[in-house]
């Protein structure tokens, strides 16, 4: 059976923390959204700004809060339109986010109110207002994507970082990025905590998460074995790396996601020092 979450209305997943899930125009066509009750009512996430998904958060919130009930406040785990598109519609009087999610979501860095975001700096803290959960930066996906995490229960939501049978794409937009060693930090970050549980934005929850993360990095150091050997016996592109390492991929989709990994590897390895990176006339290049 799928990991992805199937569309429906908010049920209990953790203490004091409920999911929904809402239809998404995105793949993987579904995102969750949580109400966590800490001293008032917080949404984490709003969906996409669809009418189908804005109507399912209504919907789902007054199932939950009585008819037109309304979250106290808004927190986004990160900017990307799947997550934060809803806001829009939702226009909650507080909205909380990283610093760098802020700074993306519009430029004069203010909610579709008007209204300034209330921002958290740094790597992790405890959430404004919020007894009872702490926050976590969990980056190489999303610049200035929050994880929640309520130390009491050893529960974490995980937004995007981490999916259950799914890979989280890196984020390769930004040339000078490594991603791929902030996805490693927030391995590390996060396998600290010890946490009993991970709860998804697109998946079912990871239950075994010690086992998982220790999966995930043995998997990220294969990665970057390969990628390391390629560039030793001559590969010199993403692309070319790609091909030895997997000779022939099935489907743009598979292909796309696996360049773009190589590529955020790549990019680590010449971070660490280990081989060369050229840019010039956009061409990115790499050598040993
Ligand atoms: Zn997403």
């Amino acid at each position: 059976m799928s990991a992805i979450l199937s569309p429906g209305g908010f049920e209990p997943v953790a203490e004091g923390c409920r999911r929904a899930a809402l239809p998404s125009p995105w793949p993987p066509h579904s995102v969750a959204v949580f109400l966590i009750e800490s001293g008032g009512n917080w949404l984490v996430d709003v969906g996409a700004a669809t009418v189908e998904s804005v109507e399912s958060l209504g919907l789902y919130l007054d199932e939950t809060l009585g008819p037109g009930g309304m979250p106290d406040a808004v927190i986004l785990t990160h900017s990307h339109l799947d997550h934060a598109g809803g806001l829009e519609a939702l226009d909650p009087e507080t909205v909380i986010a990283h610093q760098d999610t802020a700074g993306l979501y519009e430029a004069n860095e203010r909610t579709p109110a008007g209204r300034p975001f209330v921002t958290v700096v740094g790597t992790s803290g405890s959430l404004p207002h919020m007894p009872g959960w702490d926050w976590v930066l969990g980056e190489g996906h999303a610049p200035g994507h929050l994880l929640l995490w309520q130390p009491g229960s050893g529960t974490l939501l995980a937004g995007d970082q981490f999916l259950l049978g799914l890979k989280t794409p890196l984020r390769i937009a930004d040339p000078t990025e490594d991603s791929f060693g902030a996805y490693l930090e927030t391995l590390d970050r996060v396998a600290a905590l010890q946490p009993a549980v991970m709860l998804t934005s697109h998946t079912e929850a990871i239950r075994e998460p010690a086992a998982w993360l220790d999966r995930e990095r043995r998997r990220l150091s294969r990665q970057l074995d390969r990628a390391r050997a390629a560039v030793q016996s001559g590969a010199r592109t993403a692309e070319e790396v790609t091909e030895r390492t997997y000779g022939s991929i099935p489907g743009p989709g598979a292909r796309q996601l696996l360049l773009r990994e190589k590529l955020a590897a790549l990019r680590h390895l010449a971070a660490r020092g280990e081989i060369r990176r050229h840019l010039s006339d956009g061409q990115e290049t790499f050598g040993d």
